[in-house]
């Protein structure tokens, strides 16, 4: 049945998943979740969105929580609201396409332990990769979401979506989801969209549209005027700017008209102002990016994307070019064939894009991701690629045209093999397919039980100049005048001179402290003890990152172009070449070491 036909509308809240992730860099903790379940789950959602790549993500990474276990108790504590996820189609909530059997596995444990409906994406609105999971979410008997991943670009058009809408629901899809990752829906263009698909499709219209350019209520009530019945929402505490529209307001909005949702927004409210006070507690992850900003109708940067660039520009004390990034990333986009902007896209393009800037020319530093894509290794691009751009990516390596898992055999097997008796069961093993490295890291921390949640970093002004160094926290115990204090380092942060400032905290609270540097301390700061560059046989990067590999050896000869190390920068693998070809005379670096722009990390004679 059309939802036309359904005068009221049905929200969805998003706050234990999207709001979070939205403004608060996904660190809400379970803990935080479970005392308000209980009336969360006497509302009367149509849905409450609670997991998606991101928070499994931060889950691993940075909470130490099992992302499963998460779920386990969410659903033990909402028994009676249908349960929401987000899965990247054939990438599941990790960054590579995984084989069917894995993915087919990852929905029936999913299901199994609590999601009820599954809203299917794919970056590139390339359907093949949305096949497979989409039938394993049929075969587990549970609502199976196609979606539209919405942009704004000279070749996505209201019939190209309705065509892929058409498609969806051949594949099976209960449901249709535009989503509106940008918030580049203006009230209009919702109109025309809902109009077209509700025309077109017999299945009910969700919209999931972000707030970041201020436009989403308005598109809401325009989409709702066009038939379309489901809409996401956030609770007010997380609502607004790179989130979504308040849950409450649109409750508000709707009532006595044929709309109304029936829910009472008393019992809103008591949700609302604890999550208020949840939201304090993360002070720290705060960011001004995440406020309403009409300039994603320019940019067409996606909510989260804002935030994560802003903090990878700060990591790279560069905080001030980000608008310059801003800038870079519709020409980024438009020579990859104008990719929608949403995980992992938004990503590759955002970090090319800061490559671009950082470096100070174009495709001096290509991503070994911008390489994969250009190859085919993530499905097709809604249009064309650049030529040149591609040329100087890959040369003349074979463009791959067929649907990228297809090139991948079964892998459980070797996942479960590989893991060993780390994985308690089969979620463990899903766990460590989503991140190789980190996975194996958290559940051998889990056996040893050393697994420790990352320190709350200090709220606003005293994180804004904050360069965190690598391996901490460390945590130690002081006494002074008989008194025993916990001390957590959380941090060390920049300064001018050999002033310094020093982030930790004490039994719990967050200090910071100034200290006078020794001058040996700053020296080494400033250079792993490397000479700067100075002739074209001195290879150098452009961006400060990791040592991921040393392919060469002194004695080696290499040609020109030749990848000589590997590096990562803002979580992307780069190839870093020989400007000139000759003999290798020195290398200066290891795996694992922190490079600075300008050193000399191989010498070539
Ligand atoms: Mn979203």
């Amino acid at each position: 049945m059309n939802d036309a036909n359904l005068a009221t509308v049905k929200l969805s809240d998003v706050v234990l998943r999207d709001g979070h992730q939205s403004l608060i860099a996904t660190r809400m903790r379970t803990e935080d979740m479970l005392p308000i379940c209980g009336q969360l789950d006497a509302i009367g959602f149509h849905s409450l969105e609670v997991w998606g790549g991101a928070t499994f993500d931060a889950c691993v990474r940075f909470l130490k929580e099992d992302p499963w276990e998460r779920l386990v108790s969410l659903r033990e504590a909402i028994p009676d609201t249908p349960l929401q996820m987000l899965l990247r189609g054939q990438n599941l909530l990790g960054y590579r396409h995984y084989a069917d059997d894995v993915v087919e596995r990852f929905v029936a444990r999913a299901a199994d332990n609590g999601i009820d409906i599954f809203r299917v994406f794919d970056a590139l609105n390339d359907l093949r990769n949305l096949e497979v999971a989409m039938q394993a979410v049929k075969k587990s008997g549970k609502h199976a979401q196609g979606t539209i991943c919405y942009t704004v670009s000279p070749v996505h058009t209201r019939e190209t979506y309705v065509d892929q809408a058409r498609r969806l629901v051949e594949m099976g899809a209960d449901s249709i989801a535009i989503k509106d990752m940008a918030g580049l829906l203006t009230p209009y263009a919702t109109s025309e969209l809902v109009e077209a698909l509700v025309g077109a499709v017999e299945v009910p219209i969700h919209l999931h549209a972000h707030a970041t350019s201020g436009l989403a209520a308005m598109s809401q009530i325009k989409a709702v005027e066009a038939g379309c019945r489901h809409l996401d929402t956030c609770i007010s505490a997380f609502a607004g700017g790179t989130s979504h529209p308040s849950t409450e307001a649109m409750v508000a909005a709707f009532q006595e008209t044929p709309y109304d949702t029936g829910l009472d927004l008393i019992a809103l409210k008591e949700v609302g102002d604890y999550f208020r006070e949840v939201r304090k507690k993360y002070a720290g992850f705060e960011s001004e990016y995440t406020r309403e900003d009409v300039g994603v109708q320019i940019w067409q940067v996606p909510g989260g994307m804002m935030s994560n660039l802003a903090n990878q520009m700060k990591e790279q004390n560069a905080l001030g070019r980000i608008r310059d990034v801003f800038d870079e990333i519709p020409r980024v986009r438009a020579d990859l064939g104008y990719p929608p902007l949403v995980t992992p896209t938004s990503q590759i393009v955002g970090t090319q894009a800061a490559m671009n800037v950082l470096a100070g020319e174009r495709y001096k530093t290509i991503t070994n991701e911008v390489k994969r894509y250009l190859m085919g290794g993530y499905g097709q691009p809604p249009a064309p690629v650049d030529a040149r751009v591609r040329d100087q990516a890959i040369g003349k390596a074979e463009v791959e045209e067929g649907r990228p898992a297809d090139q991948l055999k079964p892998e459980m097997s070797r996942l479960t093999a590989d893991i060993g008796d780390l994985a308690d069961n089969e979620e463990d093993v899903l766990t460590f397919a989503m991140f190789p490295d980190l996975g194996r890291e958290y559940l051998q921390g889990r056996r040893d039980g050393t697994l420790v949640p990352e320190a709350m970093p200090a709220p606003a002004d005293a994180s804004a100049e904050r360069p965190v160094t690598e391996g901490v926290p460390t945590e130690f115990v002081i006494d002074v005048h008989g008194e025993s204090y916990e001390v957590q380092i959380t941090g060390v942060g920049s300064g001018s001179g050999s002033r310094r400032r020093l982030y930790l905290t004490l039994d719990g609270m967050p200090e910071e402290v100034v200290f006078e540097a020794k001058d040996e301390f700053v020296a080494a700061e400033k250079s792993g003890g490397r000479a700067q560059a100075s002739s074209p046989g001195h290879v150098t990067t452009s961006m400060p990152g990791n040592i991921v590999d040393v392919l060469v050896a002194v004695g080696d000869s290499v040609t020109e172009g030749q990848a000589v190390l590997i590096t990562e920068a803002m979580k992307m693998e780069s190839e870093v070449q020989a400007r000139v070809g000759g003999t290798v005379k020195a290398v200066h670096v290891a795996k694992g070491d922190r490079v600075t722009p300008g050193e000399v990390l191989v010498e070539i004679e």
